[in-house]
Protein backbone atom coordinates (compact mmCIF):
# COMPACT_ATOMS: atom_id res chain seq x y z
CA UNK A 1 0.00 0.00 0.00
CA UNK A 2 1.71 3.04 -0.89
CA UNK A 3 1.81 5.98 0.87
CA UNK A 4 0.10 8.49 -0.98
CA UNK A 5 -2.62 6.12 -1.95
CA UNK A 6 -3.58 5.78 2.20
CA UNK A 7 -3.84 9.57 3.53
CA UNK A 8 -5.86 10.86 -0.42
CA UNK A 9 -8.32 8.58 -0.95
CA UNK A 10 -10.08 8.48 2.58
CA UNK A 11 -10.34 12.49 2.18
CA UNK A 12 -11.50 12.42 -1.44
CA UNK A 13 -14.15 9.78 -0.19
CA UNK A 14 -15.27 12.09 2.97
CA UNK A 15 -15.43 14.80 0.52
CA UNK A 16 -18.15 12.93 -1.54
CA UNK A 17 -20.15 11.75 0.95
CA UNK A 18 -20.49 15.33 2.00
CA UNK A 19 -21.86 16.33 -1.19
CA UNK A 20 -24.14 13.75 -1.39
CA UNK A 21 -25.97 14.77 2.06
CA UNK A 22 -26.42 17.89 1.30
CA UNK A 23 -28.58 16.85 -1.79
CA UNK A 24 -30.66 14.48 0.37
CA UNK A 25 -32.77 15.47 3.05
CA UNK A 26 -31.30 13.99 6.88
CA UNK A 27 -33.12 11.14 8.49
CA UNK A 28 -32.65 9.98 12.03
CA UNK A 29 -29.63 7.87 12.46
CA UNK A 30 -30.73 5.55 15.12
CA UNK A 31 -35.29 5.12 14.11
CA UNK A 32 -34.56 6.43 9.93
CA UNK A 33 -37.75 9.29 10.24
CA UNK A 34 -36.94 12.26 8.50
CA UNK A 35 -35.57 14.82 11.02
CA UNK A 36 -37.18 18.11 12.00
CA UNK A 37 -34.31 19.36 13.83
CA UNK A 38 -31.47 19.46 11.24
CA UNK A 39 -28.88 20.24 13.95
CA UNK A 40 -29.01 17.23 15.24
CA UNK A 41 -28.25 14.13 13.66
CA UNK A 42 -30.57 11.81 16.31
CA UNK A 43 -34.30 13.14 16.62
CA UNK A 44 -35.81 14.26 19.60
CA UNK A 45 -37.81 11.08 20.88
CA UNK A 46 -34.63 8.76 19.95
CA UNK A 47 -32.59 11.19 21.91
CA UNK A 48 -35.18 10.98 24.95
CA UNK A 49 -34.96 7.04 24.79
CA UNK A 50 -31.47 6.82 25.51
CA UNK A 51 -30.51 6.73 29.15
CA UNK A 52 -27.39 8.44 29.63
CA UNK A 53 -25.29 7.01 32.94
CA UNK A 54 -26.01 8.92 35.70
CA UNK A 55 -24.67 9.56 39.06
CA UNK A 56 -25.13 5.83 39.91
CA UNK A 57 -22.21 4.24 37.80
CA UNK A 58 -19.54 1.90 38.50
CA UNK A 59 -16.30 3.86 39.73
CA UNK A 60 -14.17 1.45 38.34
CA UNK A 61 -15.58 0.61 34.53
CA UNK A 62 -18.48 3.07 33.80
CA UNK A 63 -21.39 0.95 34.08
CA UNK A 64 -24.76 1.80 34.85
CA UNK A 65 -24.93 0.55 38.94
CA UNK A 66 -28.62 -0.60 39.51
CA UNK A 67 -30.50 1.21 42.23
CA UNK A 68 -27.97 1.32 44.95
CA UNK A 69 -26.46 4.73 44.70
CA UNK A 70 -23.43 5.19 46.83
CA UNK A 71 -23.81 1.80 48.41
CA UNK A 72 -21.62 -0.04 46.11
CA UNK A 73 -18.90 1.98 44.12
CA UNK A 74 -17.62 -1.17 41.50
CA UNK A 75 -20.60 -2.98 39.61
CA UNK A 76 -20.51 -7.05 40.07
CA UNK A 77 -18.08 -7.02 36.90
CA UNK A 78 -15.75 -5.18 38.21
CA UNK A 79 -15.63 -7.48 41.33
CA UNK A 80 -14.66 -10.29 38.96
CA UNK A 81 -12.24 -8.58 36.67
CA UNK A 82 -9.01 -8.69 39.21
CA UNK A 83 -7.05 -7.43 36.22
CA UNK A 84 -8.57 -4.14 36.09
CA UNK A 85 -8.37 -1.64 32.93
CA UNK A 86 -5.26 -0.12 33.26
CA UNK A 87 -7.20 3.36 34.16
CA UNK A 88 -7.95 5.17 36.71
CA UNK A 89 -11.64 5.45 35.89
CA UNK A 90 -14.04 4.89 32.87
CA UNK A 91 -16.45 7.28 31.58
CA UNK A 92 -18.96 6.03 29.93
CA UNK A 93 -21.96 7.55 27.95
CA UNK A 94 -24.36 4.51 28.17
CA UNK A 95 -24.58 0.82 27.80
CA UNK A 96 -24.31 -0.91 24.75
CA UNK A 97 -28.04 -1.38 24.00
CA UNK A 98 -31.04 1.25 24.37
CA UNK A 99 -29.66 2.71 21.02
CA UNK A 100 -26.12 3.08 22.34
CA UNK A 101 -25.67 -0.25 19.88
CA UNK A 102 -26.82 1.86 16.83
CA UNK A 103 -25.61 4.99 17.49
CA UNK A 104 -22.28 3.14 17.46
CA UNK A 105 -23.13 1.06 14.62
CA UNK A 106 -23.93 3.92 12.38
CA UNK A 107 -21.27 5.77 13.46
CA UNK A 108 -18.93 3.54 12.47
CA UNK A 109 -20.53 1.12 9.68
CA UNK A 110 -22.79 3.48 8.48
CA UNK A 111 -20.55 6.59 8.30
CA UNK A 112 -22.66 8.50 9.99
CA UNK A 113 -19.71 11.13 11.33
CA UNK A 114 -21.93 13.61 12.88
CA UNK A 115 -22.88 11.16 15.43
CA UNK A 116 -19.29 12.00 17.06
CA UNK A 117 -20.95 14.98 17.71
CA UNK A 118 -23.79 14.10 19.94
CA UNK A 119 -21.06 11.46 21.41
CA UNK A 120 -18.43 13.80 22.34
CA UNK A 121 -21.46 16.34 23.51
CA UNK A 122 -22.29 13.46 25.66
CA UNK A 123 -18.76 12.76 27.31
CA UNK A 124 -17.39 16.07 27.89
CA UNK A 125 -20.76 16.68 30.15
CA UNK A 126 -20.06 13.45 32.10
CA UNK A 127 -16.41 14.56 31.98
CA UNK A 128 -16.60 17.82 33.67
CA UNK A 129 -19.55 17.05 36.18
CA UNK A 130 -17.70 14.31 37.34
CA UNK A 131 -14.51 16.53 37.87
CA UNK A 132 -12.26 14.56 35.65
CA UNK A 133 -8.95 16.03 35.86
CA UNK A 134 -7.40 15.96 32.39
CA UNK A 135 -4.60 17.27 30.32
CA UNK A 136 -4.52 15.75 26.97
CA UNK A 137 -6.82 14.01 25.16
CA UNK A 138 -5.84 10.45 22.90
CA UNK A 139 -7.84 8.55 20.37
CA UNK A 140 -7.17 4.67 20.73
CA UNK A 141 -6.26 4.08 16.77
CA UNK A 142 -7.51 1.85 14.37
CA UNK A 143 -4.53 -0.14 12.21
CA UNK A 144 -3.62 1.27 8.76
CA UNK A 145 -5.61 -1.53 7.19
CA UNK A 146 -8.79 -0.55 8.85
CA UNK A 147 -8.15 3.34 8.70
CA UNK A 148 -7.63 2.83 4.83
CA UNK A 149 -10.65 1.02 4.44
CA UNK A 150 -13.39 3.29 6.73
CA UNK A 151 -11.60 6.40 5.78
CA UNK A 152 -11.61 8.04 9.25
CA UNK A 153 -11.13 6.51 12.88
CA UNK A 154 -14.59 7.28 14.70
CA UNK A 155 -12.19 7.30 17.92
CA UNK A 156 -10.33 10.41 16.93
CA UNK A 157 -13.36 12.12 15.84
CA UNK A 158 -14.65 11.85 19.17
CA UNK A 159 -12.12 12.40 20.72
CA UNK A 160 -10.69 15.86 18.77
CA UNK A 161 -14.63 17.16 19.61
CA UNK A 162 -14.20 16.35 23.24
CA UNK A 163 -10.97 17.59 23.68
CA UNK A 164 -12.06 21.01 21.93
CA UNK A 165 -15.52 20.87 24.16
CA UNK A 166 -13.75 20.58 27.58
CA UNK A 167 -10.94 22.75 26.44
CA UNK A 168 -8.02 20.40 26.61
CA UNK A 169 -5.25 19.16 24.07
CA UNK A 170 -5.86 16.25 21.37
CA UNK A 171 -2.67 14.74 21.08
CA UNK A 172 -2.51 12.64 17.80
CA UNK A 173 0.45 10.38 16.82
CA UNK A 174 1.06 9.34 20.71
CA UNK A 175 -0.22 5.59 19.73
CA UNK A 176 0.11 3.63 16.97
CA UNK A 177 -1.89 0.12 16.79
CA UNK A 178 0.72 -2.43 15.27
CA UNK A 179 -1.92 -5.14 14.36
CA UNK A 180 -5.27 -5.43 13.91
CA UNK A 181 -7.65 -7.77 16.38
CA UNK A 182 -10.62 -9.62 14.64
CA UNK A 183 -13.91 -8.25 14.99
CA UNK A 184 -14.61 -8.76 19.21
CA UNK A 185 -18.14 -9.34 19.92
CA UNK A 186 -18.26 -13.25 19.08
CA UNK A 187 -15.08 -13.90 21.06
CA UNK A 188 -14.56 -15.35 24.59
CA UNK A 189 -13.37 -12.93 26.82
CA UNK A 190 -9.66 -14.83 27.30
CA UNK A 191 -9.32 -14.87 23.30
CA UNK A 192 -10.18 -11.70 23.31
CA UNK A 193 -7.39 -10.33 25.97
CA UNK A 194 -4.82 -12.87 24.04
CA UNK A 195 -5.66 -11.53 20.64
CA UNK A 196 -5.18 -7.30 21.87
CA UNK A 197 -2.38 -7.67 23.90
CA UNK A 198 1.19 -5.80 22.57
CA UNK A 199 -1.28 -4.41 20.15
CA UNK A 200 -0.32 -0.83 20.48
CA UNK A 201 3.32 0.70 21.13
CA UNK A 202 3.96 4.57 21.29
CA UNK A 203 4.38 6.79 18.21
CA UNK A 204 6.46 9.57 17.31
CA UNK A 205 4.66 11.92 19.41
CA UNK A 206 4.33 10.02 22.58
CA UNK A 207 6.29 12.79 24.48
CA UNK A 208 3.22 14.38 24.35
CA UNK A 209 2.03 12.42 27.47
CA UNK A 210 4.95 12.17 29.45
CA UNK A 211 3.66 12.93 33.37
CA UNK A 212 0.42 13.98 31.83
CA UNK A 213 -3.32 13.14 32.89
CA UNK A 214 -4.54 11.70 29.40
CA UNK A 215 -8.16 11.12 28.69
CA UNK A 216 -7.92 7.80 26.73
CA UNK A 217 -11.13 7.42 24.43
CA UNK A 218 -12.92 4.64 22.37
CA UNK A 219 -16.33 4.27 20.69
CA UNK A 220 -16.87 1.09 22.72
CA UNK A 221 -15.32 -0.39 26.04
CA UNK A 222 -16.40 -4.39 26.14
CA UNK A 223 -13.77 -6.32 27.92
CA UNK A 224 -11.92 -3.55 28.61
CA UNK A 225 -8.89 -5.55 27.28
CA UNK A 226 -8.15 -2.86 23.99
CA UNK A 227 -8.60 -0.15 26.58
CA UNK A 228 -6.19 -1.86 29.07
CA UNK A 229 -3.81 -2.40 26.46
CA UNK A 230 -3.55 0.97 24.89
CA UNK A 231 -3.42 2.45 28.90
CA UNK A 232 -0.28 0.40 29.35
CA UNK A 233 1.18 1.57 26.29
CA UNK A 234 0.50 4.83 27.50
CA UNK A 235 1.96 4.16 31.02
CA UNK A 236 5.07 3.06 29.31
CA UNK A 237 5.43 6.63 27.62
CA UNK A 238 4.89 8.63 30.94
CA UNK A 239 1.47 9.37 31.36
CA UNK A 240 0.94 10.00 35.18
CA UNK A 241 -2.81 9.02 35.49
CA UNK A 242 -5.15 7.70 32.58
CA UNK A 243 -8.87 7.81 32.82
CA UNK A 244 -10.94 6.13 29.64
CA UNK A 245 -13.79 7.46 27.87
CA UNK A 246 -15.77 5.48 26.04
CA UNK A 247 -19.84 6.01 24.07
CA UNK A 248 -20.87 2.66 25.36
CA UNK A 249 -19.87 0.07 28.09
ZN1 LIG B 1 -17.58 -2.02 36.73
Amino acid sequence: MGEGRSTIWPRVRLLVEGSVSLVFPPHCDICHKPLVDRASPVCVPCIAAMPLVGRDYCRRCGAVQGEYVGVISTCHYCERETKGFGVDQVVAAGMYEQGFDKLVKALKFGRRRALATLASAWLAQLVLDRGVETDIVVAVPLGRERFWRRGFNQAELIARQLAARIGKPYASGVLKRTRETPPQAQQAQEQRAGNVRGAFKTGRRAGMVEDKRVLLVDDVMTTGATLREAALALKRAGAKEIAGAVVAR
